[in-house]
C-alpha cells in the first residue's frame, strides 16, 4: 500500500510517523514544497527576535531520522498542484506525477496576502524558509507590525524587547480586542508604553523611500519604517484543490470527520488546512493551532494503519507571551455560550499569583464562563505575569472534561506560597459561582 502525505508539517509528519509506526509495511512518501519537515513553527518569532539563534534548532527532527530510522521517504522542494482523485495520482509543479493508494493531504495554512506581498523590505510570516530570508534583512531598527492578532502582538512584542522600535497597527478602536479587555488592561498599558500603537489605523499604502518604507494609514497618518511586517490573517492551503471534487467548506477548509476522513474514499486531511470542531457545542470549527494538528495527523496516521481513532474536538486553547504577561484563552466567550443556547452567567477574579508574603507575585486576572443550569465550566480567560500560563491549562482540563464549577471548587489543587495562595484565583471563582 502506497502512502503519499502532501505537507511535511506538523500533520503531515504525524500522520506519516504513526501510519508507518503501526504498520511497517506500508510504504510511506511525504512531499514537501519547502526546505524543512517537521520543525516548530511556533519558535519563528523567536527566531526572528534573536532568542533562537539558529533556524536548524527550530527542527524536531532531521530528514536523516525520517529516511534512514523511520523509512519514511522525504521529497523537498515539491509542490503539489492538482490531485486527480479519480486516477488516484498527485501532479506536481514542473510536470511530474505520482500515484497513491491512500492520499493524506497536510498543507496547512498561508498567511493571507494583500497589494504590498513582494514588495521589498514587507514581510508575511509562515514558513522557516521565510522566516530565514526575513531575518536576512531585519537589519533595520524601525519596525511596524500589521495586526493585533495573537502572532502580531507576539512578534511586536518580541522584537521589542530586543531593541527594536516597533509600531503597530490596530483596524480595531481598542487593542487585541480578542481577550476581554478586563482581563488585559494591564498588559495593554504596558504594551502602549513599548510600542506605538495606532487604533483604527488600516495600512493603505506603502511606498519605498530610499532605504526605507513610507506608510500611510486610514487616518492619513504617514510614518516611516524600515520594515513592514504583516499579521493579518491566514488562510488553508486548499486552492489547488478548486475543482478536484472534494468538499471545502466556504472559508476553504477541507471537511473532515472524527476519523479524519474527506469526502473522497481513501483520502484523508489534518491541520490548519482541515475543519476541527468544537468540543462543548460540537459546531464545525477551525483550530489553527500546534497541538490540534499534532494530533489530527496522529489521528489520521492511524486509521490508515487500521487503528481506529476517533478525533475528540478542542476548545481553541491559545497562549501566548507578551512581555512578561502570559495571556491565554480557552472553550466559549459569554457571546459565543448564549449563541449556542447555554444560560451562562461570568465571574471576574482579581487574585495574587503567590501568598502575599512571599515575594516576586503578581496579578491573576481570570475570567470564567459557566452554564447556570449545569453548572458546567465553559471557557475562561486570564492574563498574569506570573503562573498565567498553569492556571489556564488547568482550566482547559476542566472544561475538556465537562466539569462543574463545584467539583472544581473541590478540586484538589496543590498548594505552596511560591505557586498560589491558599485560594488561588481558580478556586475563588469556582467558589463565587456557587454563590449564584
Ligand atoms: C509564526 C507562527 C507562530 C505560531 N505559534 C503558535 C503557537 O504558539 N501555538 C500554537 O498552538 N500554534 C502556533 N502556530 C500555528 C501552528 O504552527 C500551526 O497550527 C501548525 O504548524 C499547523 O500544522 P500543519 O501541519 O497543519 O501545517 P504546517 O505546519 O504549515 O505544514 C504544512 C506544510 O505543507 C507544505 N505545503 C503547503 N502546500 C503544499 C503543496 N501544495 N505541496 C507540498 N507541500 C505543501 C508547507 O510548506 C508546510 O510545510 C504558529 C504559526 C506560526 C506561523
Amino acid at each position: 500500500m502506497k502512502l503519499l502525505v502532501i505537507g511535511g508539517g506538523a500533520a503531515g509528519m504525524s500522520a506519516a510517523s504513526k501510519a508507518k509506526r503501526e504498520k511497517q509495511e506500508i510504504e510511506v512518501n511525504v512531499l514537501e514544497s519547502g526546505n524543512f519537515v517537521s520543525y516548530a513553527q511556533c519558535g519563528i518569532p523567536y527566531y526572528l527576535s534573536g532568542v533562537v539563534e539558529k533556524p536548524e534548532s527550530l527542527v524536531h527532527y532531521p530528514i536523516t531520522e525520517f529516511v534512514e530510522n523511520r523509512h519514511i521517504g522525504i521529497m523537498t522542494d515539491k509542490s503539489v498542484d492538482k490531485v486527480n482523485f479519480v486516477e488516484k495520482k498527485i501532479h506536481l509543479k514542473g510536470g511530474q506525477e505520482i500515484s497513491y493508494d491512500i492520499l493524506v493531504i497536510a498543507t496547512g495554512a498561508s498567511p493571507r496576502k494583500n497589494q504590498f506581498y513582494g514588495m521589498k523590505n514587507v514581510f508575511f510570516i509562515r514558513s522557516l524558509d521565510g522566516a530565514i530570508e526575513i531575518r536576512k534583512h531585519l537589519h533595520g531598527n524601525n519596525i511596524a507590525i500589521v495586526g493585533d492578532g495573537i502572532l502580531g502582538m507576539e512578534i511586536a512584542a518580541e522584537l521589542s524587547i530586543h531593541g527594536k522600535s516597533v509600531t503597530m497597527y490596530s483596524k480595531h478602536s481598542s487593542l487585541f480586542p480578542m481577550v476581554d479587555s478586563r482581563i488585559t488592561s494591564d498588559m495593554i498599558d504596558y504594551f502602549k508604553k513599548k510600542i506605538e500603537v495606532k487604533l483604527n489605523s488600516l495600512v493603505e499604502d506603502i511606498h519605498e523611500n530610499g532605504e526605507t518604507l513610507r506608510v500611510t494609514d486610514s487616518n492619513g497618518t504617514i510614518l516611516h519604517h524600515d520594515h513592514v511586517i504583516f499579521a493579518t490573517g491566514i488562510i488553508p492551503n486548499t486552492k489547488f484543490l478548486e475543482g478536484s471534487g472534494i468538499k471545502i467548506d466556504e472559508t476553504g477548509l477541507i471537511v473532515v470527520n472524527d476519523e479524519m476522513k474527506t469526502s473522497i474514499e481513501n483520502v484523508y486531511a489534518a491541520g490548519d488546512c482541515a475543519t476541527s470542531f468544537n468540543r462543548i457545542t460540537g459546531g464545525h470549527e477551525w483550530h489553527p493551532l500546534a497541538q490540534v494538528a499534532n494530533k489530527m495527523g496522529r489521528v489520521a496516521g492511524s486509521n490508515i494503519a487500521g487503528k481506529i481513532m476517533h478525533y475528540k474536538g478542542a476548545l481553541g486553547t491559545t497562549l501566548v507571551k507578551l512581555f512578561d504577561y502570559e495571556v491565554g484563552f480557552t472553550g466559549l466567550t459569554m457571546e459565543k455560550a448564549i449563541k449556542n443556547g447555554f444560560n451562562p452567567g461570568e465571574i471576574f477574579v482579581q487574585g495574587l499569583s503567590r501568598a502575599k508574603y512571599y515575594p516576586g507575585g503578581s496579578q491573576v486576572k481570570l475570567l470564567m464562563v459557566y452554564d447556570h443550569d449545569t453548572g458546567k465550566i465553559l471557557g475562561a480567560q486570564i492574563c498574569s505575569k506570573d503562573g498565567g500560563a498553569w492556571r489556564l491549562n488547568t482550566l482547559e482540563t476542566a472544561i475538556y472534561s465537562g466539569m462543574d464549577m463545584e467539583t472544581l471548587f473541590y478540586n484538589d489543587l496543590g498548594y505552596t506560597p511560591p505557586f498560589s495562595q491558599v485560594w488561588d484565583p481558580i478556586i475563588t471563582g469556582a467558589s463565587l459561582s456557587m454563590r449564584d
